[in-house]
């Protein structure tokens, strides 16, 4: 299975150099001058991932995301010349998964593109591709979580890491478990594995703070009850 990956960027040399970059990973992409024709390019067609640019004509990254967030959870890494604390914190708010700052390195921007395609395409190959669990529906061919039908806005991160938990139920991660799985680094901040399971529950729980689906085990990590699942 071949992955594809959206450009978003309104700088042409900068979109055919990131295109450049992925083609020598085998990687196929598209490139949308503005936020809108990226939105028109996603009616028609599936990808695995968007590179978003922030500054862009007309409606800007944050405006695309916010919006896009609304109809899917596939990955997003915003490419930026910003990199203002402000613009990570509105970007994680609305939905990015990741970020590369311009000018980027060509290998940091491989990799990160890598590690979230290698990902999808390794949880792709699991036999069982949906699942249910009280009124929700996990969906991996579509890459997203519904609830009663109507999309949960789930970033990509949040998503795979909810997968891991579902796919695995009934076994405790730790945190440096869920890190090295769903970053695909030995390395980093670990302490973002608790925020985002918090967020996570915030979007799924009734109650965050007395969670029934993913629970805290005191001394070993998180876990989805295996008996929750439908
Ligand atoms: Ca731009």
């Amino acid at each position: 299975m071949k992955a594809h990956v959206l450009i978003i960027e309104d700088e042409q040399e900068i979109a055919e150099l990131i295109q450049l970059y992925l083609k020598k990973e085998g990687i196929d992409s598209f490139l949308a001058d503005s936020a809108e024709k990226g939105m028109d390019f996603l009616l028609q067609n599936a990808v695995d991932l968007i590179l978003l640019d922030i500054n862009l004509p007309g409606k800007d990254g944050f405006e695309f995301l916010q919006q896009f967030r609304k109809t899917s959870n596939i990955p997003v890494i915003i490419v930026s010349a910003r990199e203002s604390d402000e613009d990570t914190i509105m970007g994680l708010a609305v939905g990015a998964d990741d970020f590369v700052s311009k000018p980027f390195s060509p290998r940091v921007l491989s990799a990160k593109v890598r590690a979230f395609l290698r990902r999808s395409l390794v949880f792709s190959q699991d036999e069982r591709k949906i699942y249910r669990f009280g009124a929700y529906i996990l969906d991996y061919d579509g890459y997203n979580l519904k609830k009663e039908g109507q999309l949960v806005a789930l970033s990509g991160r949040e998503f795979e890491i909810l997968r891991l938990f579902v796919d695995n139920s009934g076994i405790a991660f730790s945190p440096q478990d869920i890190y090295d799985k769903v970053w695909g680094q030995d390395y980093g901040d670990i302490s973002a594995v608790s925020v985002y399971v918090q967020r996570i529950r915030k979007k799924i729980e009734k109650d965050y703070r007395n969670p029934e689906y993913i629970k805290t085990i005191h001394g070993k990590g998180y876990l989805f009850p295996r008996e929750k699942i439908l």
